[in-house]
């Protein structure tokens, strides 16, 4: 047998191979898995961010709990001050009420401030139930999936690697400087190999070149490329 005819039966066992290899890759199991690992992560990331939220109003909440308390006392001041040493005159007087309206008016802001955290503390709290709910979930599926598919994919590791064997033995004899050509050309375009059909490259069904057809029929085992897709023509 010629070098492009082992050439030729080499190829059909390797793109048996790689449809196999690209079957365990595109298996809908496997990105399943990736897809809610993705989603597990996303969950986890975004159950972070809103834990950091509610720390943040947290913290505010405790600021506001002191600032009323803080307004508190100051009013209850006011009144003692009131109490124990009365305003003596109409201004006075004046100054002192418009103080603890002061400090009312203040009350009534932070516990509208608190009021509205504790609304959107509560919020972020249900959404984080409901996170966590969905990545107990999605690991749940994961999981599920894993175990299928590890009992799946060995067998079919198996017969890929039993495939490339097969391919193997056939690019036994074959010379070194054309499976490098071969091979650098699978980079390009796959399959590498094209029969010629007429006067057609039947890889991208151009029709060669008089000068080109002549090369390919002259039996001299010459490595000849179509120049359309780059493949190697072989009778
Ligand atoms: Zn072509």
């Amino acid at each position: 047998m010629d070098q492009l005819s082992m050439l030729w039966e080499y190829q059909a066992e390797d793109i048996k191979a790689d449809k196999m290899a690209n079957e365990i890759r595109r298996n809908p199991i496997r990105q399943k898995l990736e897809a809610d690992r993705n989603a597990f992560m996303e969950r986890q990331k975004q159950h972070k961010q809103i834990e950091e939220q509610v720390a943040v109003l947290a913290d505010r909440k405790d600021a506001v709990r002191d600032a009323i308390a803080r307004c508190e006392d100051q009013l209850n001041n006011l009144q003692a001050r009131f109490e124990s040493n009365p305003p003596e005159d109409l201004d006075a007087a004046r100054a002192m009420l418009s103080e603890a309206n002061k400090c009312r008016e203040n009350i009534v802001h932070y516990e509208q401030e608190m009021k509205r955290l504790t609304r959107e503390a509560n919020e972020h709290d249900q959404r984080g139930h409901a996170i966590r709910h969905e990545a107990a979930k999605l690991r749940a599926e994961f999981e599920q999936l894993k175990a299928q598919y590890d009992k799946e994919n060995p067998a079919k590791k198996a017969a890929l690697e039993a495939q490339r064997e097969v391919a193997s033995q056939k690019a036994a004899g074959i010379d070194a400087a054309l499976m490098e050509h071969y091979l650098r050309i699978k980079k390009h375009i796959t399959p590498p190999l094209s029969r010629l059909i007429g006067d057609q490259c039947s890889g991208c069904n151009t029709s060669l070149p008089s000068a080109v057809l002549r090369r390919v029929k002259s039996a001299n085992n010459e490595v000849v490329e179509c120049e359309t897709c780059g493949r190697m023509i072989i009778q």
